[in-house]
């Protein structure tokens, strides 16, 4: 039952195969079994599943239910989620019991959704790895001498490892589409504005999105009809009416006009990663895609202006975290500044303390001119890049990270790891949408010779990724279920998810 993709399910729920009750009892045990190894989930709302499972057979027994009524779902740990605790990954929340559910989650529990519970993620959502979360890093299912990507790297290794069909990841500079390549699943971030950000704890406000991840381009569909619209609590969230994201699906691609931007395919890219995405492109060509060259000039301005913005916004939204309100306070404080300090420095981890110097720095009189507002102008140039290239190909396609996954504890410095964002950065600078879709299994050794230890580092999972102009969602899935329609490695699962484990 694990194997199946949400669609599978929702098909075996209707049909009466098995109850949403067995479903949710076989993942439960699952991760019970397995996570202890895997570490993804940071909660499990066991209890709380069941009862909703129980409810949702019931409905169904009396034909009440919606399609997607009683199918499991996992929550990275940013959604709020009332009554349950949501710690973003932080000492500073681990005591938090949100009062109230995000807008999603909302959606997803009113068409009937369950969730599983709430997932591993890196603090604050600062990372490309997981390694910076309070519980802990996450292993990469396909090889748990690997990361599994981050910042949604929990939701990423539920889903490869079959403790849950789908998740929610969010996506601030990459953070649903690099785990997603890594763990070798579908993961889209939506258009800036697409999907209501009510609920969800900000890190970079003006880059933040949440998005589906899950085995196949139709389930992150089935989910996009869930979680997309306009919502009066988010004044970000755009006015504008939802498609059925499925109706496109089978649209056929010939004469889809794909530009491969030059940028994305310069030094760095490992060269097993290159392969599996040119072997993809070629699949396309063959459903009748034509291939194009573009430029996307101020791509190597991406990481620098994305590191001034995020952080810039990230030191305000955490402001908040104080000791005060909620959230971590420290012990016997000798004065309210004494209350301040020290419940920040025990409450957040070293990553989010350095955002937090950086934006704060950047942010202060006389450094605003040279940092901030300079980062805000080179994020219209690359805005601008994206715009010019669509008014000649459909879509943009490349690689969704440089490597396939890195070893845990391999990038040591903040900036190699700041580096593995090269190809998603832009695309939140520009509040495009962006999807990775699993192309291939590449050794996982990064280029750079670094020794292995004589481990096993062959088959790691890597992601094409396409891109398209604002609220080209339904293209992008259409495009990604294609290929998926025409090719098998979104259906390669880890040894680690097979039945007998
Ligand atoms: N890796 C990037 C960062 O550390 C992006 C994270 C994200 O998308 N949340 O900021």
């Amino acid at each position: 039952m694990h194997e199946k993709t949400l669609t599978e399910l929702a098909d075996g729920l209707a049909a009466g195969e098995f109850s949403s009750r067995e479903l949710i009892e076989s993942l439960l045990s699952r991760i019970e079994r397995l996570d202890g190894e895997l570490n993804s989930f940071i909660t499990v709302t066991g209890d709380q599943a069941l009862a909703a499972a129980t409810e949702a057979d019931a409905l169904r027994a009396r034909g009440e239910a919606g399609p997607l009524a009683g199918l499991p779902i996992a929550l990275k740990d940013i959604f709020c989620t009332r009554g349950v605790r949501t710690s973003c990954g932080s000492k500073m929340l681990d005591n938090f019991i949100a009062p109230y559910d995000a807008t999603v989650v909302e959606k997803l529990s009113q068409a009937g959704l369950i969730s599983l519970g709430k997932t591993n993620m890196d603090e604050f959502a600062m990372g490309s790895s997981n390694e910076s979360s309070f519980y802990g890093p996450v292993k990469n299912p396909w090889d748990l001498n690997a990361v599994p990507g981050g910042s949604s790297g929990g939701s990423a290794a539920a889903v490869a490892a079959g403790l849950a069909p789908a998740a929610l990841g969010t996506d601030t500079g990459g953070s649903i589409r690099q785990p997603a390549a890594f763990c070798g699943i579908t993961g889209l971030k939506p258009t800036y504005g697409r999907v209501s950000r009510y609920g969800i704890i900000a890190y970079a406000s003006s880059l933040d999105q949440a998005g589906p991840m899950a085995y196949t381009a139709e389930d992150c569909a089935l989910l996009m009809n869930v979680i997309a619209g306009h919502d009066a609590r988010d004044s970000t969230s755009v006015p504008r009416p939802v498609p059925d994201y499925r109706a496109e699906l089978n649209a056929p691609l010939e004469g889809l006009k794909i530009g491969l931007p030059k940028e994305y395919f310069g030094d760095g890219l490992d060269s097993g990663v290159e392969n599996a995405v040119r072997e993809a492109i070629k699949v396309y060509e063959s459903l009748g895609a034509t291939i194009h060259e573009v430029s996307l000039p101020h791509t190597h301005l991406a990481i620098p202006a994305y590191y001034v913005i995020a952080p810039a916004e990230a030191s305000s939204n955490l402001s908040r975290f104080d000791g005060v309100r909620f959230g971590h306070r420290c012990e016997n404080p000798s004065d309210l500044i004494d209350l301040y300090k020290r419940s920040r420095a025990e409450g957040f981890g070293d990553e989010v303390k350095r955002r937090i110097l950086m934006g704060t720095h950047t942010l202060s009189e006389g450094f605003f001119d040279a940092y901030y507002k300079k980062a805000q102008q080179v994020r219209r140039l690359i805005r601008q890049d994206f715009l010019d290239a669509f008014e000649n190909v459909d879509v943009l396609m490349g690689p969704a990270a440089p490597t396939a996954a890195f070893d845990l504890g391999a990038q040591k410095d903040p900036v190699s790891m700041y580096l593995q964002d090269i190809y998603t950065i832009a695309i939140n600078l520009a509040g495009i949408p962006g999807i990775s879709a699993p192309v291939g299994l590449v050794d996982g050794r990064p280029t750079d010779g670094r020794p292995t230890d004589g481990r096993p580092t062959d088959g790691r999972p890597t992601g094409l990724q396409i891109l398209g102009p604002h609220f080209s969602e339904a293209r992008l899935l259409n495009v990604a279920h294609q290929y998926q329609q025409a090719t098998t490695w979104h259906r390669q699962r880890p040894a680690f998810a097979k039945e007998t484990r």
